[in-house]
């Protein structure tokens, strides 16, 4: 079964994850690490547990999913995948990094693209690849079935959703990938956000103030 750890990191409270499973493989979801204690967190944590890091995977390429991507490649030299609709939004980060503050941003390039339909494999573990556009152009989620998890990135928050008023954000496409694909899931599958805490798809259905089932005549 697998296991998944968070990190909070970076000015934006971005959460990190690091999902792995009895065998000792894993992966790094959104690596938000940009100061070196949030590095060294992050390689601590893989360290102690004895992980086998398999793929750095990107729900999409905001600044703040993506500072820590060059130094997660360099370290575990390992294939980095997103979704092709996302190449655009990462390869506008570094033009933009510096401003936000973030000078020393390296920009590290796909070595795959990924799709709906297609599983990320490691250890015993198969996580479904969904495709949730809306917030960004390309964003996926990723879907354990037996353990019913779901790493949403910035799609569905507890009790909010993404913002849209990014380049490439929609608001309709992110509402129609929430009910669509999100909320077609069991009620008790429970939410891993880009920020914030852990929910449930029941919980968001019936409370969230964005996209609750209730609100919809
Ligand atoms: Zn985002």
């Amino acid at each position: 079964m697998i296991q998944i750890k968070s990190f909070t990191f970076n000015p934006f409270s971005e959460n990190t994850y690091v999902v792995f499973d009895e065998t000792g493989e894993g992966v790094v979801i959104d690596p938000g690490c940009y100061e070196q204690q949030e590095k060294i967190a992050l390689a601590q944590f893989i360290e102690d547990k004895g992980i086998r890091i398999k793929y750095l995977l990107n729900t999409h390429c905001h600044i703040d999913h993506v500072l820590g991507n060059d130094y997660v490649k360099e370290k575990y030299k390992v294939p980095f995948l997103i979704h092709a609709l996302e190449e655009p939004v990462l390869k506008s980060v570094k033009a933009y990094a510096p401003s936000y503050g973030f000078a020393r941003y390296h920009e590290i390039h796909p070595d795959q693209f990924m799709k709906e339909g297609e599983m990320i494999s490691f250890g015993s573990t198969q996580l479904d690849i969904l495709f949730l556009p809306g917030h960004a152009p390309g964003h996926v989620g990723f879907y354990h079935r037996e353990s019913k998890s779901l790493l949403s990135g910035d799609v569905l928050f507890e009790r909010s959703i993404g913002r849209t008023d990014l380049p490439g954000g929609d608001f309709n496409t992110l509402i129609n990938s929430i009910h669509k694909k999100l909320f077609t899931l069991p009620d008790d599958v429970v939410v891993y956000s880009g920020h914030g805490s852990p929910t449930t798809i029941g919980d968001e259905k019936v409370s969230n103030p964005f996209c609750a089932l209730s609100l919809i005549k």
